[in-house]
């Protein structure tokens, strides 16, 4: 299977014409081998138009999310990046060729030791990993000029409200348990701007400031 080939085709396919328009995202998402970060058993459908199923019954997001969340951050190359949700580890490859540094934080250890492992041997030296509880965000790391949720939540975690830089930039889905909208927070002088961005369906974030399971 040409993987390049079905890269190209995902973003000529799936991405541009639902306007993803940012090059360096775009640039991201052609050149990170998704296909090296999904099960072997769904390794063929790794550049589908689909989330796809990981470990512990959790997913790695659909192309197309993981594009807009990526453009809704609007890294810039210093940046210090937090990341909710490892999951396959997908999402923080895309960050990490994008800013400086990724914090990521997944509740499964499976999948953590699993996602570690890849950034290893795939060689992203600048993505950090822990299991744990995510909600509570990395309070040794902060403060956070980015901050991305990939798992949906019932509202913002003011946790990582407060690990985030002055001007920081959150992306998070948000709403019930089966159905969210991507919220933009932009932490600006004395006030949080919300804008209200796609619906999306993530599976549920798990802990102190999320769902109680
Ligand atoms: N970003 C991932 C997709 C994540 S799916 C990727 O690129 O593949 C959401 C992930 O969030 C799941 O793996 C789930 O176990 C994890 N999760 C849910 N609640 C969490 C919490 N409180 N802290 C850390 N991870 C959590």
């Amino acid at each position: 299977m040409d993987y390049k080939d079905l890269r190209e085709a995902m973003v000529r396919d799936q991405l541009l014409p639902r306007g993803i328009r940012d090059p360096k995202v775009l640039w991201a998402m052609e050149h990170i081998p998704r296909h090296l970060f999904v099960d072997p058993a769904v390794q063929s459908r790794a550049y589908d138009d689909s989330a796809l199923p990981t470990a512990d019954g959790q997913t790695i997001s659909q192309p197309y999310m993981v594009a807009v969340m990526t453009e809704l951050l609007d890294l810039r190359k210093n940046d210090k990046v937090l990341e909710i949700g490892t999951g396959s580890g997908y999402q923080a490859a895309i960050l990490s060729i994008l800013a400086a540094e990724v914090y990521t934080i997944e509740r499964f250890a499976d999948l953590a030791e699993k996602a570690a492992e890849r950034f290893r041997t795939f060689g992203y030296p600048n993505i950090f990993v822990k299991a744990g509880d995510g909600s509570l965000g990395w309070p040794e790391e902060a403060p956070f000029d980015r901050i991305i949720i990939t798992a949906g939540a019932p509202e913002i975690p003011a946790s990582l409200i407060d690990q985030l830089t002055p001007q920081g930039v959150l992306v998070a889905p948000v709403g019930d348990r089966h159905s969210q909208q991507l919220i933009r927070l932009v932490k600006a002088a004395g006030e949080l701007q919300r804008t209200y961005h796609t619906p999306c369906v993530f599976v549920p974030l798990v802990g102190t400031f999320g769902w109680q399971d």
